[in-house]
């Protein structure tokens, strides 16, 4: 995992930031569509392309962060502008950071290059949630560059101090937080080998496109990745995990949220009888069990074979029809068996001690299976903190799937994609100010060809560059500035060249500034036990 191409462990080649003003910028996603024919694509280490950001809640499950914004407390200004457009799991994280409870950030960095604003949006991120009590780890995924981008050692110690120069500069608490670099840190090598033997090549190969050409290093960069964003759970306890990227990332968040389950001792589920039934069968059963136990009574006892007989002559949706017949046909073979709501708990692998300690440790009701017990006085909830307590107990992981945030890309100054490998394309945060006055002075922008067609027409605020930099850095957390620089631009009252102007003034300011802070973290980071001067030898990876 790691930022996006930014900052992350894998970083790729561009850049991630948004447009438009708060609420315009949630509803209407868009990126610029190249007549249609731009394609959604998500490559963690190739150049992602998202033509349309709706099309990744549609077809990649990512789920919309406007709709989980009132739960979080006092939300990043990249939240609120819907630059941060979509998580998957926020919510265990949110709830936790509202009541105090334990939670972590992490994201890493590939150190293929000097820290630029796009990084800084991760930067922002992590630091963000230390500041609201989240435990916060940045890490340095030198073991994908070297692996994965065959850069040297010694390209990645001058860009890994760089990149810890400006996470400290803007803020991060290393007294508080972890930093540590892949190739340094043993337990997450240890728990690397350990996701390697729950991972399987076939996999890598359908997510990822690995081939007979692939390095082994390579691979094992991919565990690794797997390990940092579980690392934090092996600190303390297992905690609500947040991993902000960019959306190209998130095969690597889907991956580590599959092999966070496969860890497991246990798996809890719902069920309501002693037969096997899948979710969609669960459900339809479930149906049937609150609707006859409605109109018999609680003191009436629901048995399967009434179950099927009420399935049957109900209606479900299409799409349910194959689920119905099946379970139709298990609770016709259970008969008079009772139906019962429980938890029930598999025992999926880890020692025998642990399937003896889990029935010791289930209160009230409950039957013992051969590699399962069914509880019936547990709530779902207790049930899974009960598995994962009983797990850690006998030397377990007892992982909880980390939950991850996702923020554009930010579009280029010179039009297009941001991109590493073209300099007035993006600002480094090493840039000389008047270099980043410059940039920003010769950025396109969203304006009309002239000065009276903008008057009438307003400018193009969703479709421009300048915008994107007032609302994701330069206004910093003023939601006001943000708000007049766009409703001005849209309204014909701003012009483009008094509007850079402003933009390029305090793009100077941001840069001086932070460079100068830069400079005081130097002395900071001498003190923080993580080593710069690697001193590896090997020629490193391509592919
Ligand atoms: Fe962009 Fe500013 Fe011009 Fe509007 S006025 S298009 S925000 S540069």
């Amino acid at each position: 995992m790691t930022g996006d191409e930014t900052p992350s462990t894998d970083v790729t080649d561009t850049d991630g930031t948004t447009r438009g003003p708060e609420a315009a910028a949630r509803d209407a996603p868009a990126a610029a569509t190249d007549g249609g024919t731009e394609t959604t694509t998500i490559d963690p280490w190739g150049s992602s392309t998202i033509a349309d950001y709706r099309k990744l809640f549609e077809e990649f499950g990512i789920e919309a962060f406007d709709e989980i914004l009132p739960a979080v407390p006092d939300p990043h200004y990249l939240m609120r502008r819907g630059v941060i457009f979509g998580h998957r799991d926020y919510e265990p994280v949110a709830a936790a950071l509202s009541n105090d409870e334990p939670a972590a950030v992490l994201s890493g960095f590939m150190p293929t290059g000097d820290p630029h604003i796009g990084h800084k949006l991760v930067f922002d991120e992590i630091i963000w949630h230390q500041q609201q009590g989240a435990d916060a780890y940045a890490l340095i995924a030198d073991l994908e560059a070297h692996s994965a981008r065959g850069m040297s050692w010694d390209e990645i110690d001058e860009h890994a101090e760089s990149y810890l120069l400006s996470l400290l500069a803007l803020g991060f608490d290393p007294e508080a937080g972890t930093l540590y670099r892949q190739s340094q840190n043993r337990e997450l090598q240890d728990l690397a080998f350990e996701l390697g033997s729950n991972a399987r090549f076939a996999e890598f190969s359908s997510i990822y496109g690995f081939d007979g050409e692939t390095s082994v290093s390579h691979m094992q960069s991919v565990v690794t990745q797997m390990a940092d964003m579980l690392y934090p759970q092996l600190v303390d306890e297992p905690k609500p995990t947040v991993i902000p990227v960019g959306p190209d990332q998130d095969p690597h968040v889907r991956l580590a949220r599959d092999l966070a389950v496969r860890m497991r001792f246990f798996k809890v589920s719902r069920a309501y009888a002693s037969f096997e039934a899948d979710a969609a069968e669960r459900e339809l059963i479930g149906r049937a069990y609150e609707a006859l136990t409605e109109s018999a009574g609680d003191e009436e006892t629901v048995r399967c074979e009434d179950a099927a007989d009420w399935l049957e002559t109900h209606a479900v949706d299409p799409e349910q029809t194959a689920a119905r017949g099946s379970a139709c046909n298990k609770l016709s073979e259970a008969g008079k068996e009772p139906v019962r709501p429980r938890v029930r708990f598999f025992h999926r692998h880890g020692p025998e001690d642990a399937f003896e300690a889990m029935i010791n440790a289930i209160e009230g009701e409950k039957r013992v299976y051969e590699g399962h017990i069914d509880a019936f006085e547990l709530d779902f909830t207790e049930a899974e903190a009960l598995a994962r307590e009983v797990e850690v107990d006998a030397g377990g992981y007892g992982f909880i799937q980390p939950s991850s945030i996702y923020h554009r890309f930010m579009s280029g100054l010179t039009g297009g994609k941001m991109s590493s490998s073209i300099p007035a394309s993006h600002i480094s945060l090493l840039d000389d100010p008047e270099d980043g006055y410059d940039k920003v002075k010769s950025a396109t922008t969203g304006g009309r060809e002239t000065a009276e067609l903008q008057r009438e027409l307003g400018g193009e605020a969703d479709d421009c560059p300048v915008y994107e930099l007032y609302a994701y850095l330069l206004a910093n957390d003023d939601d006001g500035l943000a708000t007049e620089v766009y409703e001005e631009c849209v309204g014909g009252e701003r012009l483009c060249g008094d509007c850079k102007e402003q933009a390029a003034v305090l793009m100077k300011e941001f840069l001086k500034n932070h460079q100068e802070k830069r400079e005081d973290a130097k002395e900071l980071l001498a003190e923080i036990d993580i080593d710069l001067d690697s001193n590896r030898r090997g020629p490193g990876g391509s592919h």
